[in-house]
């Protein structure tokens, strides 16, 4: 048994010479728990002290915020485009109570969300709505802002320290720090960097399967009422910078009232319905099928299918077309686009022996995508027409837009109808939002193009909206472009 440990311990590369001595001596749990309770307890001292973390109850912070677009810009590789937002939010943990809201500074948007019991909504200023949110879930919401809180983590773990274990000791630009974990609510356990030093928590992680690390590191603290906050934290994955974030205003323990008002002006518009995977038939031949967000359509060409569309479950999706007709083939599966979730429908196309079609530009980003051997993957220059022996469907680059330097869209000119993602996809005919500048450039290259759709269907909603929706749309986010 001791020699085990001790192979244990040489496997977890620690390297604090007293821990490893103690885990011969004792067991792993126990050396773990110890060190953990050892650990907590500098934590705690350098932020402020036990009694002032039980006593932590509300925080606000006033931030701005620049995001890089890893995988999600206008164009497939780096530099990634850079956006600019402001926000703020506000939580009061013993009341379950919170409030958040992000602005567009580079973008068009302005959204929140309050969660105050029966109170609860989703905010979007520039529609002017908000739609009550009929199961607010306080912890799954406020779990973003706990979690690039250092002060609010060390209370999470201070309550949970029973659930902790010491992972070790690793130098970051170095300092030697304690890494402890901690379990949270909901997903993976976080890790949790500590300086040896000044016990103050300067990094975080998470890993996610099939997705990969979350990380966080922390800068610049400050004092406040005796607790140090962070005035910077970046986001990264997988290595990657996504996010970097400045704290320009902390304000702790004053009555957050004011954030969980529903700001006056905003109409009450229905909440969104659940929206479980299904099949539509949309028109003679052409299908809709998907659920929760993401949506692929399916054309009877007559000898065969065309799908479009590449966002998650398009394995289930073709399971329900099969429903339909079980045995014609699907001959094509057409990309609409190079961001990292439209692009993960093209391995299962490539398995299915598809061939991938996609933009000339986004050529190298989905073949990256697929690990099949002899993956068929063809490319559209502006425009390609295909002809079966009933129809024929058309798939346009409409690009540039502010999303997209290049996008297809897939256009039945029998049908009126065109499938397209991330420009339009409204959820309800009541709620016709202000286009933003991707939609508005979407809507001007149908124009331009001569693209004589009458119903559009999104990548992302269960409903086929019409032509004079998008219209509408354009010509409120115009309105609204006038008068800022
Ligand atoms: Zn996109």
């Amino acid at each position: 048994m001791k020699s085990q440990l001790i192979k244990w311990s040489s496997l977890l590369c620690l390297t604090t010479s007293s821990w490893v001595l103690s885990a011969q001596t004792d067991n792993l749990t126990m050396t773990s728990t110890n060190r953990v309770n050892e650990v907590l307890e500098q934590v705690l001292t350098a932020y402020g002290g036990r009694d002032r973390m039980t006593n932590l109850n509300q925080v606000k912070i006033d931030f701005e915020t620049t995001t890089f677009a890893v995988n999600q810009s206008k164009n497939p590789g780096p530099p990634w485009d850079e956006n600019q937002q402001k926000g703020s939010t506000a939580i009061d943990l013993s009341q379950q109570q919170f409030a958040t809201q992000n602005q567009g500074i580079t973008q068009n948007f302005h959204n929140g969300t309050i969660i105050n019991g029966d109170q609860s909504h989703q905010l979007n200023w520039r529609a002017q709505t908000a739609t009550p949110i009929a199961e607010p879930n306080f912890l799954n919401t406020a779990g973003p802002f706990i979690r690039v809180t250092p002060a609010l983590l060390v209370k999470q773990l201070m309550e949970r320290s029973f659930a902790s274990h010491y992972l070790g000791q690793v130098d970051l630009n170095g300092r030697p720090h304690d890494v402890l974990s901690l379990v949270m609510e909901v997903g993976p356990a976080i890790s949790l960097y500590f300086d040896q030093e000044t016990h103050l928590l300067h990094q975080s992680e998470r890993f996610f399967v099939g997705f990969g690390l979350v990380g966080y590191r922390f800068h610049d603290y400050q004092t406040i009422d005796g607790i140090p906050f962070n005035r910077k934290f970046e986001l990264f994955i997988n290595e990657d910078k996504n996010m970097v974030r400045h704290n320009v205003n902390t304000t702790v323990n004053q009555p957050i009232d004011a954030q969980l008002q529903r700001p006056e002006g905003l109409r009450i518009v229905d909440p969104l319905q659940p929206d479980p995977l299904q099949r539509q038939t949309i028109a003679d031949g052409v299908y809709l099928i998907g659920g929760n967000g993401t949506y692929a359509m399916f054309v009877d060409m007559g000898d065969h299918f065309i799908a479009v569309g590449g966002t998650a479950g398009l394995a289930d999706r073709m399971r329900l077309l099969r429903e339909v007709d079980a045995d014609k083939p699907i001959r094509f599966g057409v990309m609409t686009h190079h961001h990292s979730d439209h692009i993960l429908g093209a391995q299962v196309y490539a398995e299915s022996g598809i061939t991938v079609i996609s933009a000339k530009a986004h050529e190298a980003v989905i073949q990256n995508a697929i690990s099949v051997a002899d993956a068929q993957l063809e490319t559209v220059d502006k425009k390609r027409v295909f002809k079966g022996p009933k129809r024929e469907l058309q798939v346009i680059d409409v690009g540039p837009t502010d999303h997209s330097s290049h996008l297809l869209v897939a256009y039945l000119p029998d049908a009126g109808l065109l499938f397209e993602a991330d420009h339009f996809g409204l959820r309800s005919p009541n709620n016709i939002q202000p286009a933003n500048q991707a939609t508005q450039d979407f809507a001007a290259a149908l124009k331009r193009l001569g693209i004589k759709a009458q119903k559009i269907v999104s990548a992302h909603s269960p409903r086929v909206s019409t032509l004079e929706e998008l219209k509408q749309a354009v010509q409120m986010g115009q309105a609204l472009t006038q008068q800022d």
